[in-house]
């Protein structure tokens, strides 16, 4: 099962999708910088049992949408600054 997707065909932009759970649609990260300021992940590039690094955080300055979650071997970590109800918790990754 493929939890990590290119967002779009450009393979050169490396960004990439995977469905969050906790908020019900799709958050993104990248491995590789367009401009100087767009910040950058590692991914061991296992689009099946991913690890990402650092952690991902959606909204941050935004407590009602603020998503903050870890991606560990293909179980996703929210930590408890989560808007939504699955704050704590880990839960493995699902198809988008
Ligand atoms: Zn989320």
């Amino acid at each position: 099962m493929v939890v990590v997707l290119p967002l779009n065909d450009n393979a050169e932009e490396e960004t990439w999708t995977f469905f969050c759970p906790g908020c019900g649609c799709s958050h993104f990260f990248r491995t590789n910088r367009c401009r100087e300021e767009d910040p950058l992940w590692i991914w061991d590039k296992d689009n099946v049992l991913p690890t990402v690094f650092p952690s991902i955080t959606v909204f941050p300055r935004d407590p009602k949408r603020c998503c903050h979650l870890s991606i560990t071997k293909g179980i996703i970590h929210y930590h408890e600054d989560c808007h939504h109800n699955m704050r704590g918790l880990e839960v493995p990754m699902e198809e988008e």
